[in-house]
């Protein structure tokens, strides 16, 4: 937040504009800014750092250039079980368009992706697999560089929904080597409105922009465009330069806090609050698998997810209910909903004791 009132009190001119002062300012923290996201993933080049309005954004971004590009009628295209809607929607669109076929990676009693059936559903027509790293739901941890690895030897290029894990592990794209990588800002401590796409350059290279207009252009003229370099070329209009500061100041601040500190601290937290809530009989947890994030969503027999997400509100405690932009995976989990406690680096014991007390206080009121 001083980070944006700095910006729009010290900096506000747009970016790669004006050879006036402030302009330069501007553009200078925006692109510094570009450069901590590529340190903050391990991206060879800022080049291959996008700034969206979100994960959405970016994964509405690759599947439209994308399909448009290598996509023909009868192509495939691989997701898996447990994807946000925003991993699904945006690719049922370019199968509308274009006559493509989505496919779907199942998943196992625990939620964890059966990577056995990986092969099976790869086919000589699957043009690209996209899988989240975590679920928003069950807190999985996707073997992503597993998948990366058979996709590879198929020849198939694979996006990761970082979405739910830049904030709880450490994620290194040349490590993963991933092609494509998304994520939003909000969900790292930085502003709304504000996202990445990570592309290796090969492939930002090879797509089509996505938008037109100002920024994304080299030369204009009534009768041909000319595109600009990557990363502009897929950044058309005023980008937010006061947003990308904030991002860069909120990646810098979870950086010298240390990702493995937060992730250690996050699952003592997620041991702690899974071995209390499993003391409340008739509560069950959905999703236990090995590798985990830190969420629990649970239900506990004849109480409705809104009715305890409800009266948790009532005591101040914030939990997520209903299907949590997952309608798939609720239906695979045979559930209409579920309520989930998700817990980050700021949060207490004394914090997983209240929750436990208010589900202990809720049980007996129904019972
Ligand atoms: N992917 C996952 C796994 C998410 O949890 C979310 C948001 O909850 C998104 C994508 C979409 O993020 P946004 O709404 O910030 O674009």
């Amino acid at each position: 937040m001083d980070k944006i009132n700095e910006m729009y009190t010290t900096v506000n001119a747009n970016v790669h504009r004006g050879v006036h002062f402030l302009s330069q300012a501007a553009t200078d923290e925006h692109e510094a800014s570009r450069r901590t996201v590529q340190e903050f993933i391990n991206a060879v080049s800022s080049d291959e750092i996008v700034f969206t309005r979100g994960a959405t954004e970016s994964i509405n971004l690759v599947a439209s250039s994308f399909c448009r590009n290598f996509c023909r009628e009868g192509d495939e295209l691989l997701i898996t079980a447990m994807e946000h809607h925003s991993n699904i929607v945006p690719w049922q669109l370019q199968c509308g368009y274009y006559g493509l076929t989505l496919k779907v990676l199942p998943i196992n009693a625990d939620g964890e992706l059966i990577l056995a059936e990986l092969e099976k559903k790869i086919t000589s027509r699957t043009r690209l697999i996209a899988v989240t790293h975590i679920s928003n739901v069950l807190g999985t941890v996707n073997p992503v560089d597993k998948i990366v690895e058979i996709a590879h030897n198929h020849d198939i290029p694979v996006l990761i929904d970082a979405a739910q894990s830049v904030q709880h592990r450490k994620v290194d794209v040349q490590a993963i080597d991933c092609d494509f990588l998304v994520f939003s800002s909000h969900k790292v401590y930085g502003p709304t409105g504000v996202g990445v796409l990570y592309g290796k350059e090969k492939w930002l290279d090879a797509l089509p922009p996505y938008q037109g207009g100002g920024e994304m252009i080299s030369s204009v003229s009534f009768e041909k465009t000319t595109f600009n370099n990557l990363p502009f070329k897929f950044e058309a209009g005023t980008p937010d330069f006061v947003g990308t500061a904030a991002l860069a100041t909120a990646l810098r601040y979870v950086s010298s806090i240390g990702l493995q500190n937060i992730d250690l601290y996050e699952h003592e937290l997620l041991r702690y609050a899974t071995e209390k809530l499993l003391s409340v009989p008739g509560l069950r947890i959905l999703g236990n698998a090995g590798d985990k994030s830190s969420v629990i969503s649970f239900l506990v027999d004849g109480i409705h997810p809104y009715d305890m997400g409800t009266l948790l509100d009532k005591m101040g405690i914030a939990v997520r209910t209903g299907h949590h932009c997952a309608e798939p995976l609720m239906r695979e989990l045979g559930v209409e909903g579920t309520v989930r406690a998700s817990f980050a680096f700021y949060n207490t014991k004394e914090e997983v004791d209240l929750l436990l007390k208010g589900i202990e206080r809720i049980v007996k009121m129904f019972h």
